[in-house]
């Protein structure tokens, strides 16, 4: 019986689908066979073609060379080592071999040829250690050790290609990227909204591209960069993105992967992949859930833990000991700026913060845009519809919903995704999968019934409250039913008036079961939890009560971020009991609302709930219906513009 305002009860859910394995071209084994046929090949060839090189001439017998020297019809011997080459008279030539530890003169000798038909032939003596015979010696052992080094060459790149980018380094364990990876490679274009985040890393990608211009100007260079925001913002992303655009080399790795394994390895991993980065410089190292290692030390937060601070230490170590020139930039993600060690953010480390809001209408529309590129979208599929109906949802969130609707299409085999698909999925990405398979039974059917129409009647009735677009007693995720109500449009700021009537609201549903069947269930816990922590804000940091004034009071478990601000907010005995009384005042004028509304309208109650029970969901049109039936006007967007922050 969740009363599902987006902002604080967006359950969290799983990032974006995987990216499928690559996988469609010849597999390794294929590959190693056509490689070694086509060696075989090239070493037949090559052979014949020595062999037709080296003797262009006619090889005939020794024997034979001596009977022509005899009769005289050579005129000149060329011996270069064993080999002899006999120049006829004609010109023609043919080679032949002696013993390699004879003398030409004596083979000739022992062939009966005499002394002086010896010397009527030209003899020329070459020294063996020319040129050519390095060439013609080794060239047989070099052609395969090139062939192989090319072989190896060829299937690297292959598997790189291929998205095999997780090479294990050493015991780094960082995955790679590479900038040769077109399929992996992602650019600023790939990033929808997110303007000043990205205006913010053009300055890193500059230097990644050129870091001369900086070096020689004398320019300090940025070490490391804090990306901040919630999760599913596209903080991993952006920093592949700046990767992409640089062209550099993109290695990763997560804050829990350095500590998670065996006691004593944390350390040496983190020296590691710096190293590993260092090497492939300029390059960029990225970090995921650096508040993993990176928390507060000594405050007992995360239980102490030894290993987890030698892991920090090391890092700051590495961070520390860059060279100035060293051209590998770190890039850090955390949606816990609050709980990093201070030491992590001074300067010359994590100097560079970027902060990534969650995208507001346009942006979602963008975002929605880039994952529709490769989705065929109906011709009734308006993208601004589905952005102004999806605030609070993150950059994954998006992707989420495009995906889904791309899921329910192919389930009822349609070519194209409708309008109603996305639809569909906006509240699937929102609340979990519907669960048919839970059935209330009647009496808690009409429990949840009261309890969801309690809500949503306050919230139509009460000024500053956001305006029901729809009612469910259906089960999803972890509510029984749920009251879905939305902003006009996204806001940053909300006024003390509109908290107070959110309070009434959510107290709506208890309000409404107690007054209906006289008891309580469990299905108001959530609420209660809810409406009390919004109503201690109220009171210890917006300094929205006036007894209290405008003093934030921090409590002693949050600390402002980065350490810096207010630190040791510890209050005394008496102020804690002071706010206490105030959220407890706050919360009773609310009840007391809620109440008068449940009771002056409890004829639009029992329809509400009638109706719920009979058809289960209740869309806005039909709900205003009820509304206006019963004397109560539906709020319009004007009315909530024009009216004026209290
Ligand atoms: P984070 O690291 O902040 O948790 P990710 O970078 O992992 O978030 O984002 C998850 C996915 O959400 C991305 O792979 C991308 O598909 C989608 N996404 C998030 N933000 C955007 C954005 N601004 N533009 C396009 N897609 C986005
Ligand atoms: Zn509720």
């Amino acid at each position: 019986m969740a009363d599902l305002n987006q902002e604080s009860q967006k359950p969290r859910r799983a990032r974006g689908p995987a990216r499928p394995p690559q996988s469609g071209g010849p597999s390794i084994w294929m590959q190693l066979a056509m490689a070694f046929a086509v060696f075989l090949v090239l070493s037949a060839g090559y052979s014949l073609v020595r062999q037709y090189v080296v003797s262009e001439a006619e090889t005939v017998p020794l024997s034979q060379i001596a009977s022509d020297v005899a009769a005289g019809k050579i005129e000149s011997l060329l011996v270069e080592g064993d080999a002899i080459t006999a120049t006829y008279a004609d010109e023609t030539k043919k080679k032949s071999r002696k013993e390699t530890e004879a003398s030409l003169t004596e083979t000739l000798a022992n062939y009966q040829v005499s002394q002086e038909q010896i010397g009527a032939v030209k003899i020329e003596i070459k020294d063996e250690g020319g040129a050519r015979f390095w060439f013609l010696t080794l060239a047989p052992l070099m052609v395969p050790v090139l062939l192989l080094f090319g072989i190896i060459w060829y299937l690297s790149r292959q598997m790189r290609g291929a998205g095999m980018q997780a090479f294990t380094f050493g015991r780094s364990m960082a995955r790679l990227t590479s900038p040769e990876d077109q399929v992996q490679r992602v650019t600023f274009a790939d990033v929808a909204g997110a303007k000043e985040a990205k205006e913010e890393l053009t300055e890193i990608v500059d230097f990644l591209k050129n870091p001369k211009k900086f070096i020689q100007i004398g320019a300090r260079i940025p070490k490391g960069v804090l990306l901040m925001g919630a999760a599913g913002t596209g903080k991993t992303l952006l920093a592949r993105a700046v990767a992409g655009e640089s062209n550099v080399p993109f290695f990763s790795i997560s804050g829990s992967e350095f500590v998670e394994m065996f006691v004593g390895v944390g350390a040496s991993r983190v020296r590691d992949t710096f190293q590993v980065a260092k090497k492939a410089s300029p390059s960029i190292l990225f970090i995921d859930e650096i508040d993993a290692i990176g928390r507060v030390r000594g405050t007992g937060v995360g239980g102490g833990n030894d290993e987890r601070e030698q892991t920090l230490n090391q890092i700051l170590v590495e961070l520390d000991g860059f060279e100035p020139n060293e051209k590998v930039i770190v890039m850090a993600a955390t949606n816990r700026p609050d709980v990093l060690d201070p030491a992590l953010v001074r300067p010359g480390r994590f100097d560079r913060r970027v902060v990534i809001d969650l995208p507001d209408r346009k942006d979602r529309e963008d975002i929605l845009k880039v994952h529709a590129r490769q989705k065929p979208l109906g011709p009734d599929v308006r993208l601004t519809v589905i952005a102004e109906r999806t605030p609070g949802f993150s950059g994954a969130d998006l992707a989420n919903l495009m995906n889904e609707g791309a899921i329910l299409a192919a389930r009822e085999n349609r070519k194209e995704i409708t309008q109603y698909d996305l639809i569909r999925s906006i509240e699937k990405v929102m609340l979990g999968p519907e669960r048919r398979s839970h059935v209330l039974n009647k009496k808690e059917k009409e429990i949840t019934a009261y309890h969801e129409a309690g809500h949503a009647l306050v919230a139509s009735v009460l000024p500053y409250a956001d305006p029901v677009h729809k009612i469910s007693i259906i089960s999803r995720g972890r509510a029984a039913g749920y009251t879905l109500k939305l902003p006009f449009e996204d806001r940053k700021m909300q006024s003390r008036k509109e908290f107070l009537d959110d309070i009434a609201v959510s107290l709506g549903g208890y309000v409404a079961e107690r007054m209906i069947f006289g008891d309580i269930t469990t299905g108001a816990a959530n609420d209660l939890q809810v409406l009390s922590a919004l109503a201690r804000n109220m009171v210890a940091r917006y300094g929205m009560s006036e007894k209290m004034g405008p003093i934030a009071f921090a409590a002693s478990a949050q600390r402002a971020i980065f350490g810096e601000g207010v630190e040791g907010g510890e209050q005394s005995e008496e102020v804690a009991s002071q706010i206490d009384a105030e959220v407890k005042r706050i919360i009773e004028g609310a009840h007391k609302k809620a109440e008068g509304v449940l009771k002056k309208h409890r004829k639009a109650l029992d329809a509400i709930a009638g109706q719920l029970v009979e058809v289960e969901t209740i869309e806005r049109d039909d709900f205003e219906k009820i509304l206006i039936a019963h004397g109560i006007t539906p709020k319009k967007k004007e009315d909530i513009e024009h009216q004026p922050l209290a």
